[in-house]
């Protein structure tokens, strides 16, 4: 599942990686749990920075779903704060992928992550 606000980065993100992957995308963390039930989630791609509700506090529910307890999460986003990044390690993302980034930069990690 890819999750970010912007339609042009969902759209980029998808091109890149279409082919390869079946990908649910949602704008927002609202969005995002409201189109979990009934899907079978192998990855998640979470932007930080988004209305409604921002990915660090989607990473945080999705971390206290047991369905989702061990998923990989990838944060994909713009910020690199130090301070931001620490509290994602700490609710348990999987990795912190700064873009804008190479296409085989983050295959390789989502391949990595899913092996
Ligand atoms: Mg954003």
């Amino acid at each position: 599942m890819l999750v970010d606000d912007s339609t042009s980065i969902r759209n980029l993100l998808k091109n890149s990686l279409i082919g390869q992957y079946n990908i649910i995308e949602a704008e927002h963390g609202k969005d995002a749990l409201a189109k979990l039930p009934g899907q079978n989630i192998d990855m998640f791609l979470l932007d930080v920075n988004m209305p409604e509700m921002d990915g660090i506090s989607l990473l945080a529910e999705l971390r206290k779903t047991p369905a989702h307890k061990s998923t990989p999460i990838l944060m994909l986003t713009t910020e690199t704060k130090e301070e931001l990044r620490q509290k994602g390690r700490e609710l348990g993302a999987s990795g912190w992928i700064v873009k804008p980034c190479e296409p085989d930069k983050l295959l390789a990690a989502i391949q990595k992550l899913l092996s």
